[in-house]
């Protein structure tokens, strides 16, 4: 079976958690503060505007928390989005309001968000589909001149950049994904960013039970006497990440630069293989300045086929998927919108096999394998 996408893990991450295992201290504590220093250094952003938390979703969450969202405030975000991103929306009373998509790229652009603000949209949530950065700059921009707040779901972003600045940092909140499908993860595994440092401090005590300043008791002498009483005074949960994560993570970090190069050459070799391929669509190229994770390679193929191929691939053991399933066609986000990209999108598009481990062989084969299905399933569906 070649997998969709896949971890790569081994040798140098375990000996990292080895290491924390004879350390004693697997909570929160150096591991966790070096890693956020190090994906800190990463971004180029202050290593204090960042929380290490145990998922991208407990990221979302606390965002539409920190911002006090409630019934009557709307936030917009495109159907074409992770569920999470519109459950966080919807947990606080908020509505979610879902705007269009390019139908070639998957991304929002700035018309289509503009077009979906109310008087009443307090934010905006915005991922970078398939890791391409989209018109992020453009979005950020408007958001910035209406007084909007901009939250990047960069999860899928980890190494993605417009001139050299980071996805995730264009924005007021971003948070990034570790989950074991990411292109690096610890397992689970999420980075919080806020940049106003006022709210960064509230998300600090929102993540774990409401306490102030998690590193009050990391010197001795910041030691208080009753250390034990409790200045608590936000209703918190508890969403931080270990030291085990987090070790995870550094050494993941540390090898991302060889995982994304390897998912532009298979970006690059699919590319190469289904030029000219009569019935399908390749995804168009990012434009200068921007920088992608690689995170999905997609063809875009006569509805009428879309799925008999997926079916076929299946069959010959390729998996194929289409992310992300419009949230308003999902039950309980169901809404009346009138959104043509999307509905396009949604109908054509299909993704395929992309991770650091395809070797050459494997990725011809999906090349192959797909050219043949579509070449049959046009010729049936034109019979
Ligand atoms: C994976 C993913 C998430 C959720 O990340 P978790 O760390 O699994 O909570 C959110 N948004 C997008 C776009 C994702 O791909």
């Amino acid at each position: 079976m070649i997998n969709i996408s896949q971890p790569s893990l081994g040798a140098e991450e375990l000996e990292a958690v080895r290491e924390v295992f004879s350390s004693n201290w697997v909570g929160y504590g150096p591991r966790t503060r070096a890693f956020e220093r190090e994906f800190a250094e990463h971004l180029g952003v202050a290593p204090e505007r960042l929380i290490f938390i145990n998922s991208a979703t407990s990221g979302l969450f606390l965002s539409t928390e920190l911002l006090d969202l409630g019934p009557g405030d709307d936030v917009v975000l495109p159907s074409v989005s992770f569920v999470a991103d519109a459950n966080a929306v919807a947990a606080t009373g908020a509505r979610p309001v879902f705007c269009d998509v390019d139908p070639h790229t998957l991304n929002p652009t700035v018309a289509d968000i503009a077009r979906a603000v109310t008087p009443r949209t307090r934010a905006v949530i915005v991922l970078h589909y398939g890791g391409h950065p989209g018109d992020i700059v453009a979005i950020a921009a408007f958001c910035r001149d209406r007084g909007i707040t901009l939250i990047e779901d960069a999860s899928v972003s980890v190494a993605s950049a417009v001139d050299g600045r980071h996805c995730g940092t264009f924005g007021d909140i971003a948070m990034w994904s570790f989950d074991s499908r990411k292109v690096i993860t610890t397992g689970d595994g999420g980075m919080l960013y806020v940049r106003d440092p006022e709210l960064g401090r509230r998300a600090q005590r929102l993540a774990y039970h409401g306490v102030d300043d998690r590193s009050t008791f990391t010197t001795a002498s910041a030691v208080p006497r009753r250390w034990w009483e409790l200045a608590i005074h936000d209703v918190g949960r508890r969403v931080i990440g270990n030291d085990l994560t987090a070790a995870i993570g550094s050494v993941q970090l540390r090898r991302m630069p060889t995982f994304i190069e390897r998912r532009r050459e298979i970006t690059e070799t699919y590319n190469r293989l289904l030029r000219d391929v009569a019935g399908i669509r390749r995804p168009p190229p990012p434009p200068a300045g921007h920088t992608s994770s690689y995170y999905f390679y997609w063809v875009q193929l006569d509805p009428a086929i879309r799925d008999d191929v997926a079916e076929d691939l299946l069959d010959r053991g390729i998996y194929t998927t289409f992310r992300y399933e419009p949230l308003h066609t999902v039950p309980i986000f169901r809404a009346d919108a009138d959104l043509p990209g999307t509905a396009e999108a949604a109908a054509n598009t299909l993704l395929l096999p992309i991770h650091q481990g395809l070797d050459d062989a494997d990725v011809r084969t999906v090349a192959d394998e797909l050219c043949k299905a579509v070449e049959h399933r046009r010729a049936s569906a034109q019979s």
